[in-house]
């Protein structure tokens, strides 16, 4: 039995093909306008369509994003802590139907269409704790219209085609396969290091099974490329975790750098994917020093009926006194003491900048990294809009 979609029923609207077709037609003789939007809001609008953000059925409306802001819970009261928003370079002329494009391709369309203006003050405060454009999700939101449209979504199609991504329906039935009833999903924006597989393992050691789910996307120059992760987190799982054990699947998403909200969000996320336990790291979704390192964890206390279980970890090292690779939570001996796991480490190797991975990788995900052609996001591909 996999997890109960968030708000009772996973909300699925994808169009047939005749409908589909019918609205190509309609967008060639002019009839619909057609809203081309950027990747971050084209994967927004898709999980509308799969419900990935189940019970929406579109982006909010005002009411709906006010309440949000204001109490972390959607007007009915079920926890929703990230708006999710279609912002428009101008309020729409009345016009019902409306078609969302993503790179000239025909996404979903958006019925009862209508628009509103926020202001991105209050959307900041609300949303970041802070209207400090220093922080990158404020920065993106200054960047952007304050105007919105909402509706109802109706999805045509994926606006990518990864091979590892699983959609919530295919999500759980590939759960439901697998016959587990405890699952707890891992996100990861990072090829792994053997702290991140201690807080799997641990994980992995009071549940059936774990979704590994790489967050692939819009990246800042520097960070490990989609590939390079997807190629690690292979290797990782080949030779490292039991058979049956793991389900890797990738998901497509902007972050936000909301902190604690977006790991709420986050956790929404995994228990629309069928999953019961989600890992919380320490500083999770979390940018600079905006939010207390715990924070995210803390936020969960807010939430006793999310409906998916938070299974909050400190930072995984060695413990030269202990002798062994442990936490903060369970090893007493202070930070002289601690040898960190560390990905800045690993990257300044991969570059040619020296030092040892060996001590926070294993040699076969080093090897996976080293087979990618580009492991990183480039400076000049760095493709992430106002994340410097
Ligand atoms: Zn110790």
């Amino acid at each position: 039995m996999v997890a109960e979609a968030h708000g009772g029923r996973l909300r699925r609207a994808v169009l047939a093909a005749e409908e589909a077709a019918r609205l190509e037609r309609e967008v060639a003789e002019g009839l619909v306008p057609v809203l081309d939007v950027p990747a971050s809001v084209a994967y927004d609008v898709a999980h509308l369509g799969t419900g990935l953000y189940s019970p929406l059925t579109g982006p909010l409306d005002e009411a709906g994003l006010a309440a949000v802001l204001a109490t972390g819970r959607l007007p009915d009261g079920l926890p929703w802590t990230v708006p999710i928003l279609l912002p428009v370079a101008e309020r729409l002329a009345a016009s019902d139907r409306v078609a969302i494009a993503h790179g000239g391709r025909l996404l979903a369309r958006l019925d009862g269409a209508r628009s509103y203006t926020f202001p991105h003050a209050e959307l900041a405060r609300g949303l970041y704790g802070t209207l400090d454009p220093a922080h990158p999700g404020v920065r993106r939101l200054l960047a952007q219209p304050d105007t919105y449209l909402t509706g109802t979504v109706a999805v045509v199609a994926r606006p990518w085609s990864d091979p590892l991504d699983l959609d919530p329906s295919e999500t759980r039935a590939a759960l439901a396969a697998r016959g587990w009833r405890k699952v707890a999903a891992f996100q990861t924006r990072n090829a792994p290091h053997i702290g991140h597989e201690y807080v799997q393992k641990t994980a992995l050691s009071l549940v059936d099974g774990l979704l590994l789910n790489p967050v692939l996307g819009p990246k800042k120059a520097g960070d490990f490329a989609d590939a390079a992760i997807v190629a690690a987190y292979e290797a990782l799982i080949r030779h490292y975790y039991p058979p049956g054990t793991v389900l890797l699947g990738t998901v497509r998403y902007a972050m936000r750098y909301a902190g604690p909200r977006e790991a709420v969000h986050h956790a929404i996320m995994r228990k629309n994917l069928g999953c019961t336990h989600f890992i919380v790291g320490r500083d999770h979704a979390g940018v600079g020093d905006f939010y207390p390192p715990y924070a995210a964890q803390a936020i969960f206390a807010d939430y006793p009926d999310l409906g998916i279980e938070p299974l909050c970890f400190g930072e995984f090292y060695h413990c030269r006194r202990c002798g062994t690779i442990t936490n903060e939570r369970v090893c007493p001996h202070p930070p002289t003491d601690r040898e960190p796991f560390s990905g800045t480490a690993v990257r300044r190797f991969l570059t040619g900048g020296g030092g040892d991975a060996a001590a926070h990788l294993r040699p076969e995900v080093l090897a996976a990294l080293g087979s990618v052609a580009e492991p990183f996001v480039a400076p000049e591909a760095g493709n992430e809009p106002g994340t410097a």
